[in-house]
């Protein structure tokens, strides 16, 4: 996992403020009831929503790595996710599943949620946080394989744009023996079935 310098926490008051000029903008009277409070609320809310951005995979994970003879599969799924779009910052959501096989190290349980969380939560595309989550897993684990398969649900699709209320994305990302070995594979995609 690499070091780089992680985004400073986002000045709230001034998302605030921008929030307000856009409500302005859109014909919207930011002094009204209803919208008072909105700008500070939407402000928090973005924070929380891209918090991801100020983590990384090893703060997260804190060392709950353990030994472990053993080296079948571990599958977890139907883990939900939350996450943004960079292109509409409208959510898309839906569920994720993460196998791997390990060699001798196995990850906390509640930690692969987490280094999910830990990618889901900034603005994203479902190619690119399938890989991230694949490749951190990996990385941690030093697994000989690891399967993450994401299904999830895009508003920008589905309240705007074309309109499709019920298409559904499926990215996968295999590494190492989930890739190489169609056996690994199927076992793998029959276990998250
Ligand atoms: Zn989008």
């Amino acid at each position: 996992m690499r070091k780089t310098a992680l985004p400073r926490q986002p000045d709230e008051k001034k998302i605030a403020g921008l929030v307000r000029q856009l409500l302005v903008e859109l014909g919207e009277d930011p002094g009204r009831d209803g919208l008072l409070k909105t700008p500070e609320r939407v402000a928090k809310a973005m924070a929380f929503l891209t918090r991801g951005c100020r983590q990384t995979p090893r703060g997260v994970l804190n060392n709950a790595i353990f030994d472990a003879g053993a080296n079948h599969m571990v599958v977890l799924r139907n883990i939900e996710i939350y996450s943004l779009c960079e292109h509409h910052l409208l959510p898309f959501y839906g569920s994720c599943a993460v196998g791997y096989i390990a060699k001798s190290k196995v990850i906390g349980v509640s930690k692969i949620a987490r280094i999910m969380d830990c990618f889901a939560r900034r603005l994203q595309i479902q190619e690119r946080l399938t890989e991230q989550v694949a490749e951190a897993i990996q990385e941690a684990t030093q697994a000989e394989g690891v399967g993450v398969v994401f299904k999830c649900r895009h508003l920008c699709m589905m309240m705007r744009g074309v309109e499709k209320q019920n298409s559904e994305m499926v990215t996968s990302a295999m590494l190492g023996s989930f890739r190489a070995d169609e056996k690994v594979r199927q076992e793998f995609l029959s276990l998250i079935k």
